[in-house]
Order: structure tokens, then C-alpha cells, then sequence
């Protein structure tokens, strides 16, 4: 059975992309998987057997001008260097998620106290807001609070509650939908701010 790449990717990350027998490190040598009992011998195809092994420690010839490396090798270091892209800009994407879930938070608790002086959401409220603004964006959630807040002006607690009951109700449909089409919110949202 072949690594994929993604198992790959996951050894090279546990061994800190450095050959476990010489310590070196791209872009000085190229990594691969070592299978540390050979698979001739009964070593399995697992994890535990997976080692990162520069080139020439793994097959044995110290000393093995880069320019001799098959192509096929060059071509997996491309492959390696395009998931480390990948997983920068996932992290990249979840501060962008994160960040703006902040920023909403604080827009909507802003509104609220505006109206209310002396009152504020507290956790309960705020985790509730979260989980709206991850399947409603904040323009949508804005008008709703500001429209619970213009019914119910003298009464801190049917406002809050008038709102929270009409986000549930607005989400209804897309509660059921799949993570990848609730992300299309986000997305949406993302670059109508930017
Ligand atoms: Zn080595």
C-alpha cells in the first residue's frame, strides 16, 4: 500500500521535517519515509513503522550529489512545499474566521449596551451570539437586533430575548444544512467586508 501524501506530511510533522538518523533538514536534503522494519522483513504499513529518513540515510549512500536525485523525489519536495502552502493559508482562514466572529460580537454587544446602558449579554448570550453568527451574517443579525430593540425599547430582556428567538427562526432552514454550504455565510460575508 502506498503512503499518501497526507500521511506523509503527518510524519514529516511529528519528526519536525528532520532526518531521524542525521538530524538534517530541507532544503539541505530531501525527505522521505523510511519503513524502519523493511517491509521484507514483515514491517507493516502503519504509522509506528514510518520514519523521516533524508535520501541518502535511507538508502544507505552518504554523499550522493543532489544533481543525481530522481526527478520523481524533486517532485515530492514540490508536493511537500504546496501542502505546507495549504495548511498556512487553513490557518490563515481560521484567525480570518475567528477575527471576524470578534469583530461581530463586539458590534452587536456595542448596539445592545447603546440602548440599554446598564445592561450588557453575558456568556450564555454571547456564546448564543456566536453560534447565529456562524449562519447568519452580521449585517442580517444587526437589523434583527436593532428591530428587537425598536418592539420591545423599554424592556432590556424581551429585546435580548425578541432577538435571540428570531435568529433561532432565521436559521431554522440552515441549521440542517451541510458544514461546507453554512461556510458559503462566512465566505460571503469575508469578502463583502473586505
Ligand atoms: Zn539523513
Amino acid at each position: 500500500m502506498a503512503i499518501t501524501k497526507t500521511l506523509r506530511f503527518e510524519v514529516f510533522r511529528r519528526d519536525g521535517f528532520r532526518c531521524a538518523y542525521c538530524g538534517q533538514a530541507p532544503p539541505t536534503v530531501i525527505l522521505e519515509i523510511d519503513h524502519v522494519n523493511p517491509k521484507v522483513n514483515g514491517g507493516e504499513d502503519s504509522v509506528n513503522n514510518y520514519l523521516t529518513a533524508c535520501y541518502s540515510c535511507n538508502h544507505g549512500k552518504k554523499g550522493k550529489p543532489l544533481d543525481k536525485i530522481p526527478p520523481q523525489l524533486i517532485k515530492n519536495l514540490e508536493d511537500m512545499k504546496k501542502e505546507e502552502k495549504q495548511l498556512y493559508d487553513y490557518q490563515k482562514w481560521i484567525k480570518k474566521i475567528e477575527r471576524r466572529e470578534r469583530k461581530a460580537t463586539k458590534t452587536l454587544n456595542e448596539i445592545y449596551e447603546k440602548h440599554f446602558p446598564t445592561w450588557k449579554f453575558n456568556d450564555t448570550g454571547n456564546e448564543q451570539i456566536s453560534k447565529f453568527l456562524k449562519m447568519l451574517p452580521l449585517y442580517e443579525m444587526e437589523t434583527i437586533l436593532k428591530s428587537s430593540i425598536s418592539k420591545f425599547a423599554h424592556s432590556h430582556s424581551d429585546a435580548a430575548f425578541h432577538f435571540c428567538a428570531a435568529c433561532w427562526q432565521k436559521t431554522e432552514k440552515i441549521r440542517n444544512w451541510s458544514p461546507t454550504k453554512k461556510s458559503f455565510i462566512l465566505y460571503k460575508e469575508l469578502i463583502r467586508n473586505k
